[in-house]
């Protein structure tokens, strides 16, 4: 297994008391590090340049953003109710790798690598095109996608997204694109509003909403009949999960309640899938999550069910 990171993930800083914060990734990173099971090669996380960014998003946007970056404090991006997605003065390097992981990852699937991990951050999902909002700026997931359609021409990629919110991001970008299929399962209603069932895109969109107190047997069902059975259908060449962890019971931001065992379901049978039809290549990309317990043993969990 290959792991992506990079300290500047670390250096992100939203202020006091938000839930997206560095502690995060510190849980994460330290308890990949305790597997003993699993032979991981850590690697850093390289910038990403304007030119890949741009396959989804336009640079004019980009420059924007960095260009509100405060010489000291912080600023929000959001003219919304939920501003709460912060610049500090180490933003943009953060943003730069939390994609860059992404592409670098690409380049080693393309390589014989078939099962990478990109533990970042700031996540991704809900980065629309023209629009940072829910701690997301650059949507990761869908400018992994686009380059491994350019570079390597492949032609159809399935984005499997199991993280509590709906990837409002991710369904926006490829909303009318039939070569990449987005499934979503998560909690609804719920920010960010988005990811009814009645979204369908082109036909590409899957959307499983799920009622506030679901539990694992219930969603693992429902992800099963809503979200992979269609994607099944659909044979990707690559798999690329949006792997958020706040689905489970723990989490403070949500009301679903997945133990950390069903992480390991969840992920085995997306590589089932994956193996099926896409020769094992899976990059996941983590997402949201913000327990420090729950995602330090889900994380073990994702990374058992990887490796087979
Ligand atoms: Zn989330």
């Amino acid at each position: 297994m290959l792991v992506y990171s990079h300290t500047d993930c670390l250096l992100k800083d939203n202020g006091f008391n938000h839930p997206e914060r560095k502690e995060r990734l510190d849980s994460i990173l330290e308890s990949i590090k305790q597997i003993e099971d699993i032979k991981i090669n850590f690697k850093e996380a390289p910038f990403v340049d304007m030119d890949t960014i741009s396959l989804v998003h336009p640079k004019k946007h980009i420059e924007k953003i960095f260009s509100n970056i405060p010489k000291s404090g912080l600023i929000g991006v959001e003219n919304e109710p939920y501003a709460d997605t912060m610049l500090c003065t180490n933003s943009k390097n953060a943003i730069l790798r939390s994609c860059g992981a992404g592409i670098a990852a690409a380049d080693d699937l393309m390589n014989n690598n078939k099962r990478i991990f990109c533990a970042i951050r700031p996540p991704g999902h809900h980065a629309e095109t023209t629009k940072a909002m829910g701690f997301c700026f650059i949507n990761n997931i869908a400018v992994t996608a686009r380059y491994l359609q350019k570079r390597y021409k492949i032609n159809k990629i399935a984005i499997i997204d199991f993280d509590v919110h709906h990837g409002n991001g991710t369904q926006e970008i490829f909303y009318n694109d039939e070569t990449v299929a987005y499934g979503s399962s998560h909690e609804f209603p719920l920010f960010p509003g988005t990811g009814s069932e009645q979204e369908t895109g082109v036909g590409n969109i899957f959307n499983a909403p799920l009622k506030a107190g679901v539990q694992g047997k219930e969603f693992l069902k429902i992800f099963e009949q809503k979200v992979l059975n269609p994607i099944d259908k659909f044979k990707p060449e690559v798999i690329l999960i949006s792997a958020g962890f706040d689905a489970h019971t723990r989490d403070p931001l949500a009301n679903i309640n997945l133990e950390s065992k069903d992480f390991y379901k969840i992920t085995k049978k997306i590589v089932d899938l994956g193996n099926v039809h896409s020769e094992g290549r899976i990059i996941s990309f983590l997402e949201g999550g913000y327990d420090l317990l729950a995602l330090s043993e889900s994380i073990k969990e994702h990374f058992l069910a990887l490796e087979i």
